[in-house]
């Protein structure tokens, strides 16, 4: 079948029908460009092989889309009055599997195996910006077998993902999606595409998982409480940010030697540091504690 929905004619009938009332605290705001629609779609590179898992379908725009060129999509929705919407904006698709409930209660790597054999998805979503962190955080921790994440974020959590050590972006987030993934921007994407309109610019950007970790950190934990807890106290340095973390107690000696041996300043802070720096580091810390 072909998409009806993506356009504000028919966005607006569907909402009228159902009386549908905007939530703010789900972070609602559907998509109504034909345009960005076909861009998310061609960038994720969905092929009739594909097992889609889209979270927060709305009234199920995306999902036209994406139901459109997979084999098979599970779309998760958290809001009760969008169930009733869904099932009549998808009756054409037989390919369609919805999933109410919160997407961070549920099991995406039990999803992966049920539906795909434990093979590698993709997930695709225009996100619910309140929650948009733990989501791609948890797909990664929790190493959900996923092959992309193409989705539609704020301008600035797009710019956060991509960039590196002396931009005032630069952060944990940077260092977590880099470590696990590729990222690209795919479109930037104004508030008119949108209803209602958010006040944000967004963007799409897409995340492919590396095949290879691009860096050899032997204790990927104890990396990432280092990263933490020197983005945590942005204007500390990072031995001070270090020693004052409870959940690490790495003393400040500890800290300056390895530096040292580094050839960095005792002085430097964490947002100067690289990802294969802070590897370094990690593991570094790890030899001495033995
Ligand atoms: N995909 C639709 C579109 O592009 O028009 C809607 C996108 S809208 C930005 C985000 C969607 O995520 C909403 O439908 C919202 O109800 C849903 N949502 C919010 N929090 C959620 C959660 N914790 N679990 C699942 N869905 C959630």
């Amino acid at each position: 079948p072909v998409p009806t929905l993506g356009n504000p004619k028919n966005t607006i009938e569907i909402l009228n029908k159902y009386k549908f009332v905007f939530q703010k605290k789900f972070g609602q705001n559907f998509l109504i460009d034909e345009h960005v629609l076909s861009k998310i779609i061609r960038s994720a590179e969905i092929t009739e092989d594909d097992f889609v898992v889209e979270i927060g379908p709305g009234i199920g725009t995306l999902t036209q889309y994406l139901a459109a060129s997979a084999r098979e999509v599970a779309a998760i929705e958290i809001d009760d009055a969008l169930i009733p919407i869904l099932k009549d904006t998808l009756s054409a698709y037989d390919n369609v599997t919805v999933i109410h409930e919160d997407v961070l209660k549920v099991d995406l790597c039990k999803l992966a195996e049920e539906k795909n054999g434990g093979k590698p998805i993709k997930v695709v979503a225009n996100l619910p910006y309140y929650i948009t962190t733990p989501i791609i955080m948890g797909l990664f921790e929790n190493h959900v077998p996923v092959e992309s994440i193409t989705i539609m974020v704020q301008k600035e959590v797009a710019d956060r993902m991509k960039t590196g050590p002396g931009s005032k972006d630069y952060g944990a987030l940077s260092l977590a999606v880099q470590y696990y993934a590729k990222p690209e921007l795919v479109a930037n994407v104004p508030p008119n595409c949108f209803m209602p309109r958010p006040r944000v610019g967004s963007a799409v950007i897409r995340l492919t998982r590396h095949t290879e970790v691009p860096v050899e950190a032997e204790d990927e934990k104890l990396m990432f409480q280092i990263i933490r807890a020197s983005f945590n106290q942005r204007r500390k340095t990072l031995v001070n940010g270090l020693g004052n973390a409870p959940e690490l107690h790495i003393p400040k000696e500890m800290t300056t030697e390895v530096l040292e041996e580094m050839g960095l300043s005792a002085s430097v802070r964490g947002e100067a540091l690289t990802l294969a720096q802070f590897a370094e580091l990690s593991n570094r810390i790890l030899e001495k504690r033995k």
